[in-house]
């Protein structure tokens, strides 16, 4: 009878060490959020026994850190704000960041006939986007700055930059994507493979949440930049939205958003958002705002002329008293759900 008990328990605990190495151990959960690049950053990250909650984040908040040292535009000492402030014609060469992210921005710009323009700047500046106090320019002031817009260049060898002395840099439309994606980059060569990386609303989706293959990601409401709207689900891809509710000045009482067009010399109007799921967020940051700029029928041509695969939603107003129209391309169909209280705001169709 002893025998039979010794046996019995040596057989339980047997099956409870086999259990148990059946499991292995549960990977650790960790949630954070942090201030970085003048925004919030957050990670949502399923965690290899060999990283920790605080390595972690010490590790991509340092990188947000060096990258803000070379695009913030706020500091004068930033790579980017020595390069505004050089002379006609200097050469100046770059960092491995800045020239992958003005490469970037040179493709985005002609495949979006100009819609994209890393050198608005001068017309940003007009309007009062960096003083944070709106004014209305004259049309000559306009055009003065639409002047030094876009002339600039790499050399021959791709090696340096040259650009007229006026002519001045904001990646604000495309440098947080940059920095999303080295995140996403370093938390994959930590072994992370699940996990949902956020900076400032630009979102990479690593795998899936606990217990699913995907990201089911909130779309933002164009007209409420607290709430969403819809949901999209997604996996190992970039989502980025740009809508004029993120940053606006007012003038005499009407809001202009802080995207502009470069054709016009005036803030973007038409499109109520934009957003573009992509497989890295700096494409996905830019075509956004080049998006933004064009609307349906010239961002059509433009998805069209892309050679990577992309996806987007795109919120446009009803005509008279009809619902807010979302285009989503063909892909999202069925992957775009209206949440109900929505239903009768937004109506969503399939962009053909
Ligand atoms: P957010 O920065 O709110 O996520 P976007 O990615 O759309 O939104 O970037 C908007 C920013 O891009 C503006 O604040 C400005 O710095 C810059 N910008 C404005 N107009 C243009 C444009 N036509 N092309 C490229 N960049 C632009
Ligand atoms: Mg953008």
């Amino acid at each position: 009878m002893t025998e039979m008990r010794s046996f019995l328990y040596r057989l339980s605990m047997a099956l409870v060490l086999v259990l148990l190495v059946g499991c292995g151990p549960s990977a650790e959960k960790a949630t954070f959020q942090f201030e970085a690049m003048g925004t919030v950053a957050g990670c949502d990250l399923e965690l290899p026994s060999s990283l920790s909650r605080d390595s972690a984040q010490t590790m991509i908040s340092a990188l947000y850190d060096s990258v803000n040292t070379v695009f913030s535009i706020w500091q004068e000492n930033t790579e980017l704000s020595r390069l505004n402030r050089a002379p006609a014609d200097s050469a100046i060469s770059l960092s491995p960041w800045l020239k992958e992210c003005l490469m970037q921005a040179k493709e985005i710009h002609k495949v979006s006939e100009g819609a994209f323009d890393p050198t608005a700047e001068p017309l940003l500046r007009l309007w009062g986007f960096y003083q944070r106090a709106g004014r209305l320019p004259s049309a000559n002031e306009i055009d003065g700055a639409r002047a030094a817009m876009g002339r600039w260049d790499f050399d021959e060898e791709g090696r340096v930059v040259k650009k007229s002395g006026e002519t001045r840099f904001d990646l604000g439309a495309i440098a947080k994507g940059l920095a999303l994606d080295l995140a996403v980059a370093r938390l994959q060569s930590a072994g992370v493979e699940n996990g949902l990386v956020d900076l400032g609303g630009n979102l990479f989706c690593l795998g899936g949440a606990s217990g699913r293959d995907d990201w089911r990601v909130g779309v933002k409401d164009p007209l409420n930049k607290a709430r969403y709207f819809a949901t999209v689900n997604v996996t190992g891809l970039a989502v980025a939205t740009s809508g004029s509710y993120e940053r606006f000045v007012t003038i005499d009482g009407k809001r202009y958003g802080h995207i502009m067009n470069p054709a016009t010399g005036r803030p973007s109007e038409g499109v109520l958002g934009v957003t573009v799921l992509a497989p890295t967020a700096q494409l996905a940051d830019g075509l956004s705002t080049a998006l933004f700029v064009m609307g349906p029928v010239a961002g059509k041509q433009l998805l069209g002329a892309l050679t990577e695969k992309v996806s987007v939603i795109m919120v446009v107003p009803g005509e008279a008293n009809n619902p807010d129209r979302v285009l989503v391309t063909p892909d999202l169909g069925n992957r775009v759900k209206v949440l109900p209280e929505y239903a009768s705001q937004y109506h969503l169709e399939v962009w053909h």
